[in-house]
């Protein structure tokens, strides 16, 4: 297809960097044409992109997972040290409000989060010459 419109400013053999991934990943748009979905309900996530057909999760569990465990964890920690440690010498009341907050951003923002692991993994792919020799289609 010559006059495919091609929404991608990059030249087609080479990949984006890595910040236009994972802003991809955190707008929960596919990393590798920066406009098919990743999610089709709340945390549905598609198996492929359905513009450019990237399987999202080829080797699931390879590094989606350590890397969500991660993001997990690195939210907890807050709540860990707000209700144990109690910093600042913060009451009971406050705590709770900062946990809520906390837990709140943990919840509503898991998609975009999710979605920055899964760019982050496919640079990673991409790097590691797993995605070499496949050439998504609609790209020569
Ligand atoms: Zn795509």
């Amino acid at each position: 297809m010559m006059f495919e419109t091609q929404m991608n400013p990059h030249p087609a053999n080479s990949s984006p960097p890595l910040k236009t991934l994972l802003w991809r990943g955190w707008c929960k748009k596919c990393p590798q044409c920066g406009e098919g979905p990743l999610y089709h309900r709340w945390l549905r996530l598609y198996d492929n992109c359905p513009k450019c057909g990237l399987k999202y999760l080829p080797d699931q569990g390879d590094l989606f997972g350590p890397l969500l465990f991660l993001d997990r964890a690195l939210f907890l920690i807050p709540l860990i040290v707000i209700f144990f440690f109690r910093p600042w010498n913060l009451n009971l009341t406050a705590a709770l409000i900062l946990a809520g907050i906390l837990l709140g951003l943990l919840v509503f923002t898991m998609p975009n989060r999710n979605g920055l692991s899964l760019a982050f993994d496919y640079h990673l792919r991409r790097k590691g010459g797993d995605l070499a020799g496949k050439n998504p289609p609609g790209k020569k």
